[in-house]
C-alpha cells in the first residue's frame, strides 16, 4: 500500500506510516499515512519560518490564483473526497459531501479576500501628522485540528492563514488524515512555494507537543478538546505566542410552548444526533417547558425510530457510526452515568451491529434529567442527549446559561418578544432561533464564549483578527 507522506519544505517525506481504519467497517484500511516525529515538525517549522519573508510580501493576484485553484479542485473532487471523508471519519455520505463543497467555498471565499486586503488612513490629533493603520501577517502559524470536521476546519484555518500572508505548520488529528492530506496536496499543486504549507500528521503528544514547544510558531490556532486546549495555551503564555481555541460545547436548545412541534423536532433531531452528535455545535441539552413537554417527547421520539444507523457510505443511513472505540466507550460509559444518575432511558441507549463491523450506537435521549447531571453538564461528543423539563421561558433561559461552556444556543419559539429576549440574553457566541444548534455559514464569525473558546473569531472577515497583526504608523508631512 503506497504510503501518504508528511509535505516539508515542499518535499514528501516519511517512512513510518499508521493505519486509517474505516469506522463503518473497521476491516477496511482507507490508507497508510506518515507518522511525523518531533524532528520532522522542528524541520517543518524551520521550513515555514524560512518561508515566511518572501510569502509574507508576496502578491495578493498569486494568493488569491492559489487558494481559487484549490477551492475549484474540492469543488470538481467533491464526490471523491467526500467518499473518503465519510470513509475515515463516518459521517453520512451526503453530509461528507456537503462539509466538501463547504471547503471549497472557504477557499472561494478567502480566495477574494485576498484582493480586499485594506488599512485605513486617519487623520492625528496633531497637526500635520498622518496615521496609517495596517495589517501584517503574524509569522508560522501552528494548525491543530480534531476529526469531528476533517475538511472544513483545515479549510476554515489554513485559507486565511495563506490568504493573510502566513506560513504553516499543520498536524491534522491522527484519526482523519486522510482529507488533510488531500488539502495540502491540493495546495501544494497549486503553486505554493516550498515551505508555506508544511504537513505533519502524527501524534498530538509527539507532533502537537513539539510545536507547543517551539519559539518560532508565532501562533497556535486549535480545535479540539477542552484539556489540550488548555496544555496549549500555557505553553502559548510560555512563548508569549497569539492563540485561538475553540473546545467543548454543552449547548442548549430551548422548546417553548408556542413552539411550532415540527420544526421543533427537526432542529431537535438534527442537532442532536445528525453527524452522531459529533459536532461541537450540537444540542446535546434540550430545555423544554412543561405545556409541551410530552408532546414533543412523543413526536422526538417518534422520529429517532426512523434514523437508520448504519454504514455512512450506505444510501439512506442518517447516523453514521461512532469515530472509533475510545469515543464509543466515553458515549456507553456516559449512558451508563445517565442511568446512575437517575435520568430516564426513553430512547436508545443500546450498541447495534451491522453488516459490516463498526462502532454503531442507537441515538440516546434521556427525559427527566436535571442540569445538575453530569450527563448535562459535561461534554459527551456522541449521539446521547439530556432533555431537562422546566417551568417557564424564564426557567429556560436560566438553565440554558447555566453551563460552563457557551458555542451554540437555540430556541423553538413563535414568540418574537422570547425570541429576540433569548438573542440578547444567551450567554453563547452563536444563538440559533428555529433552526438547529449546529449547521453555520462560512462567511461569518464562528465562536463561542465561556469555557468554549479563547481568543479572535475563526470565518468570514473575522479571522482576520487572529491571522495578522494591526501596525499603527505616524508620519510627519
Ligand atoms: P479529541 O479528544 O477530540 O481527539 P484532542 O484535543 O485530543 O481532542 O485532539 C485535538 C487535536 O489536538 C488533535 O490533532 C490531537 O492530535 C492534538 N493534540 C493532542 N495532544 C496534544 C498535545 N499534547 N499537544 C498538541 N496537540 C495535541
Amino acid at each position: 500500500m503506497t504510503i501518504y507522506q508528511n509535505l516539508i519544505a515542499g518535499e514528501w517525506v516519511g517512512s513510518d506510516a499508521t493505519k486509517n481504519i474505516n469506522p463503518s467497517d473497521t476491516n477496511e484500511v482507507v490508507g497508510l499515512y506518515a507518522d511525523g516525529t518531533a524532528e520532522d515538525t522542528r524541520n517543518a517549522i524551520a521550513a515555514a519560518k524560512a518561508a515566511f519573508p518572501a510569502w509574507s510580501r508576496s502578491g495578493i493576484w498569486e494568493r488569491h490564483v492559489i487558494l481559487k485553484k484549490a477551492g475549484d479542485e474540492i469543488m470538481a473532487r467533491k464526490d471523491e473526497l467526500g467518499a473518503l471523508l465519510a470513509r475515515e471519519e463516518g459521517k453520512t455520505l451526503p453530509e461528507a459531501i456537503g462539509e466538501t463543497i463547504r471547503a471549497s467555498q472557504i477557499f472561494e471565499f478567502f480566495a477574494g479576500e485576498a484582493l480586499r486586503l485594506a488599512g485605513e488612513v486617519i487623520p492625528s490629533v496633531r497637526p500635520n501628522i498622518g496615521v496609517e493603520i495596517t495589517r501584517d501577517p503574524l509569522g508560522v502559524i501552528g494548525i491543530i485540528t480534531p476529526w469531528n470536521f476533517p475538511i472544513a476546519i483545515p479549510a476554515w484555518k489554513i485559507a486565511p492563514a495563506l490568504c493573510y500572508g502566513n506560513t504553516i505548520v499543520f498536524k491534522p488529528a491522527e484519526l482523519v488524515p486522510g482529507c488533510s492530506w488531500a488539502i495540502v496536496d491540493i495546495l501544494h499543486r497549486a503553486g505554493l512555494p516550498k515551505g508555506v504549507l508544511n504537513l505533519v500528521m502524527g501524534k498530538g503528544s509527539v507532533v502537537g507537543q513539539a510545536m507547543l514547544d517551539s519559539p518560532d510558531v508565532t501562533g497556535i490556532t486549535f480545535t479540539g478538546s477542552t484539556g489540550t486546549g488548555r496544555r496549549v495555551a500555557s505553553a502559548s503564555i510560555e512563548h508569549n505566542r497569539k492563540f485561538q481555541l475553540e473546545m467543548g460545547g454543552k449547548n442548549p436548545m430551548v422548546v417553548l410552548d408556542d413552539a411550532d412541534l415540527a420544526v421543533a423536532v427537526e432542529a431537535a433531531a438534527n442537532s442532536g444526533f445528525f453527524s452522531t452528535g459529533q459536532r461541537c455545535t450540537a444540542s446535546s441539552r434540550l430545555i423544554v417547558t412543561e405545556g409541551i413537554h410530552d408532546k414533543f417527547v412523543a413526536a422526538l421520539t417518534e422520529k429517532l425510530k426512523t434514523l437508520v444507523v448504519d454504514n455512512a457510505m450506505k444510501a439512506g443511513t442518517h447516523i453514521g457510526p461512532v469515530v472509533d472505540e475510545k469515543q464509543l466507550k466515553t458515549d456507553t460509559d456516559y449512558i451508563e452515568i445517565g442511568r446512575k444518575e437517575g435520568a430516564k432511558l426513553a430512547f436508545g441507549g443500546e450498541l447495534i451491529t451491522r453488516e459490516t463491523p463498526g462502532f454503531y450506537l442507537q441515538p440516546t435521549l434521556f427525559t427527566e434529567a436535571t442540569n445538575q447531571m453530569r450527563i448535562s453538564r459535561e461534554e459527551i461528543f456522541g449521539p446521547v442527549v439530556s432533555l431537562i423539563r422546566v417551568r417557564d421561558y424564564e426557567e429556560a433561559l436560566a438553565t440554558a446559561n447555566d453551563t460552563p461552556f457557551g458555542l451554540s444556543a437555540g430556541i423553538a419559539t413563535t414568540s418574537l418578544k422570547h425570541a429576540t429576549h433569548f438573542k440578547r440574553n444567551s450567554e453563547a457566541g452563536m444563538v440559533m432561533v428555529n433552526l438547529p444548534t449546529a449547521g453555520v455559514d462560512f462567511h461569518v464569525p464562528f465562536g463561542g464564549r465561556k469555557g468554549s473558546s479563547y481568543g479572535p473569531r475563526e470565518q468570514g472577515k473575522y479571522a482576520a483578527e487572529f491571522y495578522t497583526s494591526v501596525k499603527t504608523a505616524y508620519t510627519l508631512a
